[in-house]
């Protein structure tokens, strides 16, 4: 498999500070920040600043440093933000036509802070 990386897609812009977001955290690898529309009282995206499409781009071709500060970014921002533990949270990684993928730079949503519902509408 292989993947075409868009550079001109809005969250490479984000990553060249050539438009602003609002941070939560930030490492060597990896930025958190607010989605623009939240869907929830906590809505932020967990992207990594390598050019990696979807998921399972990311999953198969990112280096082990990435991947594992990635989802070490994951577990601090889940503490940070208050989602851990009992209340929980929901983290969502849509890719493609059918995940109904917006923007082409893998993103996962990590949402929480009410009851989130069903994770699909049954059909
Ligand atoms: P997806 O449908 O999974 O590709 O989701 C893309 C997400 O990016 C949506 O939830 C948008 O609200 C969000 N988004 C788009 N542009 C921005 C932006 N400039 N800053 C923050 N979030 C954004």
């Amino acid at each position: 498999m292989s993947w075409t990386y868009d550079p001109t897609n809005i969250f490479a812009r984000i990553l060249r500070g050539e438009i602003p977001n609002k941070t939560v955290m930030e490492t060597p690898h990896t930025l958190v920040f607010h989605d623009i529309h939240p869907q929830a009282p906590v809505h932020v995206l967990v992207i990594p600043k390598g050019a990696y499409v979807s998921l399972d781009h990311f999953s198969a071709e990112a280096t082990e440093a990435e991947i594992v500060d990635f989802h070490r970014t994951v577990a601090k921002v889940c503490a940070i933000l208050g989602l851990s533990g009992e209340e929980g949270f929901r983290a969502i990684a849509n890719a493609g036509a059918n995940g109904h993928q917006e923007v082409p730079h893998y993103h996962l949503h990590i949402l929480g802070g009410r009851p989130l519902g069903r994770m699909l509408e049954r059909v």
